[in-house]
């Protein structure tokens, strides 16, 4: 007989303090698999068991079901072998029967999603089995009426039917304890299981036209299948689009021994984390239910209590419990078992020094005895993840590498929301008080439904208690409230993985999903009405609450400290106005790479003499008009050169084509046509005349101020007279004027005439000088392939691949929704190349163009200016290819300041 470990087909076991896998065979095994191989071989007490390789998913998907059961028939048998010798029982005995767990687990966690059956095996012959060896008739018939409602909604499918819908079991036991007057399904008789257990059978056979089915090895089939097809279920799908998983990873099944926390008072079960999860702090944390079995402390079956002193201190102050209470009816484990709690403890301590990252457990301690279920690296907030990063570093547990590329970019987004204004906060009324399960502030409308998330532009989504199918719905909410549920409820660890701010277990808040009605605190709020939310203190707040700019402050500071001393790209911002300039700088800009100037021009005391000058008919009346905006652009331009104080500023002349400044409706032509006292015919032929084909390659750029060659002219002026002007006041400016849209030499060198000819002309009046520089930017295929002659004349190149993708690809960005979602769907594109930068396409021209412009102008400055200058693997790309700088919007610089230092430390 061939040994398992000699020819794998796709089972790999664990348990007994060895295993086939171990922490490094994510993608094989999937987390879950990985780690409880990995614990087993660091000696966790893990209950043994199997893995099903990913591998295996993708044949089935690709083979069906009967070849992938031939395939890995003989290992699964053989496996189960294994785990029957170490716990002594048999699977499919009647006497002394071997319950299994069958487990999901992708490659990354994806809380929820998919499925999990506990308790296979159980049928009316194996429950006396049990029922002999453990002599707890009551855990047994408990065990089973889980086991059919698991098995009959994961495998047979029997789900409610519409939202509305309770669980068709759910209900059941609901009514079950409304005629019997308990709370909790703890406090069921034996009679009463026996009678769930009968009732639920009996739904399972009126909805499937089936008996439940009760050979263990057809059920343990069933699951595993039905595991498998979970990957495609409707909430995987969506939750792998949503964090871009590809189809093709697949999930492991994990087929392990049952171990039970529903025996009595002995027992029990928790969800732990090694640190806040919400902010970071270096405290071991978790919540736990005696006599419950899997999912009950997630799901919010009941209150689960607090695994520390301190915790449960926590809770009973913010849930109003009295001290007395707290001890008697929500003691916290430390307190309740003691050695149990120590040895978790130890664990704890154990695996995250062995994983040297938080970590997010679970376990079940059956009768005093301590089992971990599950350990991976826990979810957190962007305020955790810097934080944990950071102490991690100061703990000497990782070096600066690692803190930094702990570092997820995007996340720091969550750290640069706003925060409720602390005066604000001081007269907001306080509603309801619940468990601060996500740090953030949010304010909106209230919604009672997932799906109607999108009604508002801000909503939060009040539930009870949230589900898988929420998932959607909760990304589009801007925060999330639960009436019950811990701090390791759905609601509570979907929404610290999405940073999204989360208040749950908010009793007191009643709320009433068919009238789509809440009450807290006193008032009678409906759908659309305003809350706020505060994530880091549990409260609910009346009304809409004040918010103000964060701060890039503490552990965040000194993660950006620590990448700017690993990257070598500068990152600028790109901003039009002083205040969005300020904002940048406050977070670390170094300069800007792009100041659009047609901005100003659109606002209410400008857009006039723009639109006279461009209907002027002559130079000299377009001199006129121009005269006239000289001093409002000139203003601009201080403000930004004050607040970049000493940076390089760079701005871009005049680009979009003129018929954007024109009005368009009947009524603001005619009132154009009073105010320059011209006909209204003239005004609309004007426009007409204006009117393109195809805007986007047609009179706009440098192709406007080659035709109207006193535009540029005036726009030199006022950034230079601007720089003058400060130079008195003491303030250093470097200009970098921004020559757009170039395709040609000449194109170039004639723009490049007329400023440095007005410099001239601005110095010599003003008896004064100021250093600036001419560049150009990239943007057009023709000017990337020209670029060593072009830098003959540029002083530098900043590439604006927004316009050089679309000019690349040929696709209008304006256009492109009609089928970039298509081709993003049919995987004709793998990204929008709008928001990734097509390194293989457009990402050729962008080092072509920087290579050949070195050519001739070694110390060419060289930078990118659109979008993808804070896409963190567009900046690496950037890195790679040599450029000085990438410039992005202000709220992206921190996530390009760390993505610069990673394409280091990853290079
Ligand atoms: P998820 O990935 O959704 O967390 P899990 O596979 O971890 O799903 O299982 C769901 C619940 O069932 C968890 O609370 C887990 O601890 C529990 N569970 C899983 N396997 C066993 C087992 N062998 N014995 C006892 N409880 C188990
Ligand atoms: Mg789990
Ligand atoms: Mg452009």
């Amino acid at each position: 007989m061939k040994t398992i470990t000699e020819k794998k087909q796709g089972v790999y076991t664990f348990g007994a303090k060895t295993a086939d896998g171990n922490r490094n065979m994510k993608n094989l095994l999937g987390g879950k698999g990985a780690n409880l191989a990995e614990m087993s071989r660091i000696g966790i007490p893990v209950p043994p068991g199997f893995t099903i390789t990913t591998e295996v998913c993708t044949q089935y998907n690709q083979e069906g079901k009967k070849a992938t059961i031939a395939r890995i028939e003989e290992e699964v048998r053989a496996a189960i072998a294994g785990i029957e010798a170490t716990m002594g029982t048999t699977f499919g005995d009647n006497q002394n029967p071997l319950l299994l767990s069958v487990r999901s687990g992708a490659r990354v966690s994806m809380p929820g999603m998919m499925d999990t059956v506990l308790n296979l095996g159980l049928n009316d012959d194996s429950l006396q089995g049990i029922i002999q060896m453990t002599g707890n008739e009551r855990f047994a018939w408990d065990s089973y009426r889980r086991f059919i409602q698991m098995y009959s909604g994961v495998v047979l499918g029997l789900k409610p039917e519409t939202k509305q819908d309770l669980d068709p079991f759910e209900e059941i036991i609901d009514h079950l304890k409304d005629k019997r007057g308990i709370l909790h399904d703890t406090q069921f008789s034996v009679q009463d299981l026996k009678d769930l257990v009968y009732d639920f059978k009996d739904i399972v056979r009126k909805r499937s036209g089936q008996e439940f089915p009760t050979d263990p090895w057809d059920q343990l089939w069933r699951a595993i299948l039905a595991v498998f097809d979970s990957w495609n279920g409707e909430r995987a799908v969506y939750y792998r689009k949503m964090n871009g998983y590809p189809e093709d990873w697949g999930t492991a099944v994990n087929v392990q021994a049952m171990v039970f926390g529903n025996m009595g008072e002995d027992s029990g079960t928790g969800v732990c984390f090694t640190r806040d999860a919400g902010s970071g702090e270096n405290k071991f944390n978790g919540e736990y239910l005696i006599n419950a079995q899997g999912e009950d402390v997630v799901a919010g079956v009941r209150t689960p209590q607090q695994i520390t002193l301190l915790g449960s201190k926590r809770w009973a102050q913010l849930a109003q419990v009295t001290e007395e209470e707290r001890k008697e009816k929500y003691p916290s484990l430390e307190e309740l078992m003691p050695v149990s709690y120590r040895e978790l403890f130890e664990y704890q301590r154990i695996l995250e020094n062995h994983y040297q990252d938080m970590q997010d457990m679970e376990f079940t301690i059956q009768k005093g005895k301590l089992w971990i279920l599950q350990t991976r690296n826990g979810k957190r907030t962007g305020f955790a993840m810097v934080k944990i990063a950071m102490d991690l570093l100061k703990e000497g547990l990782i070096d600066k590498e690692t803190a930094l590329l702990r570092i997820d970019p995007p996340k720091l987004d969550e750290l640069l929301h706003p925060v409720f204004d602390p005066e604000a906060l001081k007269e907001a009324e306080v509603v309801a008080q619940g468990l601060p399960a996500s740090p953030g502030a949010a304010t909106g409308q209230i919604v009672f439904f997932a799906d109607e998330a999108a009604k508002y532009k801000y909503s939060i989504l009040v539930r009870v208690e949230t589900s898988p199918e929420d998932v959607e719905g909760m990304h589009l909410a801007k925060g999330i409230v639960t009436a019950r549920g811990g701090m390791t409820s759905h609601a509570a660890v979907v929404a610290r993985g999405m940073g999204k701010c989360c208040v749950s277990g908010a009793g007191a808040l009643k709320i009433d999903y068919k009238n789509r009605t809440l009450y807290a605190g006193g008032h009678e709020y409906h759908e659309g009405d305003w809350i706020s939310i505060n994530g880091s203190t549990g409260n609910i707040l009346d009304g809409k609450v004040a918010t103000r700019e964060p701060e890039l402050s503490g552990e965040f500071a000194e993660v950006m400290e620590l990448a700017d001393s690993f990257a070598r790209m500068e990152v600028r911002t790109n901003a039009d106005n002083p205040r969005d300039a300020a904002v940048a700088r406050s977070f670390g800009a170094r300069g800007i790479g792009l100041t659009r100037t047609e901005h100003m021009f659109f606002e209410v005391d400008r857009i006039k003499a723009m639109r006279e000058m461009i209907l002027a008919d002559t130079v000299k009346g377009r001199k006129q008009a121009l005269r006239e905006l000289l001093p409002m652009q000139r203003s601009d331009f201080e403000g930004i050169f004050r607040a970049m104080e000493g940076l390089p500023v760079t701005i871009r002349l005049l680009d979009p084509p003129l018929h954007e400044f024109v009005p368009h409706q009947l009524a603001t032509q005619k009132e154009l046509a009073e105010d320059l006292h011209i006909s209204l015919a003239s005004v609309k032929s004007k426009v007409a005349e204006l009117e393109e084909f195809n805007p986007m390659l047609g009179h706009r750029g440098c192709r406007l101020g080659n035709t109207y060659p006193e535009i540029t002219e005036m726009q030199t002026r006022a950034i230079l007279e601007a720089a003058l002007n400060l130079k008195k006041e003491g303030i250093t400016t470097r200009p970098e004027i921004m020559i757009p849209l170039v395709g040609t030499v000449e194109e170039f060198t004639q723009q490049k005439a007329i400023i440095d000819q007005t410099a001239s002309d601005v110095f010599k009046r003003r008896k004064d000088t100021v250093e600036y520089l001419v560049g150009t930017m990239v943007e057009v295929p023709r000017a990337a392939l020209l670029a060593d002659r072009i830098a003959e004349h540029a002083e530098f190149f900043s590439f604006g691949t927004n316009d050089l993708t679309q000019m690349t690809f040929g696709y209008s960005r304006d256009d492109s929704g009609k089928f970039l979602p298509v081709y993003l769907a049919k995987g004709i594109l793998k990204e929008d190349p709008f928001e990734v930068l097509d390194q293989e396409g457009v990402g050729q021209l962008v080092k072509m163009g920087t290579e050949r412009g070195r050519q001739t102008r070694s110390h060419l400055k060289v930078g990118i200016c659109g979008e993808h200058g804070g896409e963190p693997s567009s900046v690496e790309f950037c890195h790679r290819i040599g450029l000085d700088y990438v410039s992005c919007s202000p709220y992206r610089v921190p996530i390009a300041r760390v993505a610069a230092a990673q394409a280091v430390i990853r290079g």
